[in-house]
């Protein structure tokens, strides 16, 4: 699986303004400062085609990338910033949840996990949300290169979480935007799921 070229292509408050051309979409949503736009990045293997976090919680925006002419990786504004008002959060709930439920051409969505903390409820209750509603999700753990990752980390903390409320687990992908690790399995799995 390669990506060839990469593209912004277009930024919306709303999904009903979002792309009308029918392409598949794969989503990237997560804490703020898990690592999103550095994953992002690291997968288009672009400097900052995705923007690292200045201004953590501000941006509400959904942002399009045009992969291979051919797909787009949405980037989701991010949840779980302390500092957001009440407000802020209604407004990004109301949003986030509208695309999750309106967006047909959407295949499916990473949700971004930092492995280097214990599980976090606002973590768990966005899964557990997406899976009530039959949103297909992977899951990516993110920053596996940290020291704490390494020394046993979270992640076998949070699948105990997950299989208390589900069966079955997603997948799961391991990765480190520093060391590039997990990019070929991710863009497997999209190619895949693409020719399915
Ligand atoms: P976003 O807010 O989710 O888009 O997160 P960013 O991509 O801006 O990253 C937040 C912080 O985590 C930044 O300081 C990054 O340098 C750091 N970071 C992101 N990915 C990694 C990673 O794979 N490994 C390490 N060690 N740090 C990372």
């Amino acid at each position: 699986a390669q990506i060839k070229s990469s593209r912004f292509a277009s930024s919306h408050a709303r999904v009903h303004q979002a792309p009308r051309d029918g392409k598949p979409e794969f989503a990237f949503i997560g804490r703020s400062n898990v690592g999103k736009s550095s994953l992002i990045n690291m997968l288009t293997q672009r400097k900052e085609l995705a923007h690292t976090s200045g201004k953590p919680g501000k941006t509400q925006l959904i942002n399009y990338y045009l992969i291979n002419e051919s797909w787009y990786l949405t980037d989701l504004p991010g949840y779980g910033y302390a500092k957001q008002s009440k407000k802020t959060r209604a407004k990004w709930e109301s949003r986030t949840e509208n695309y999750f439920l309106k967006r047909q051409t959407l295949v499916c969505a990473f949700v971004l996990v930092d492995s280097n903390v214990p599980p976090q409820l606002i973590d768990l209750e966005f899964i557990n949300w997406l899976g009530e509603h039959g949103v297909p999700f992977v899951i990516a753990f993110t920053k596996t290169d940290r020291k704490q990752s390494r020394d046993g980390g979270s992640v076998d903390d949070f699948r105990q979480e997950l299989l208390k409320t589900w069966e079955e687990l997603p997948p799961i992908f391991l990765t480190s935007a520093t060391r590039e690790t997990g990019r070929d399995e991710i863009l497997e799995f999209i190619e895949t799921t693409l020719l399915a």
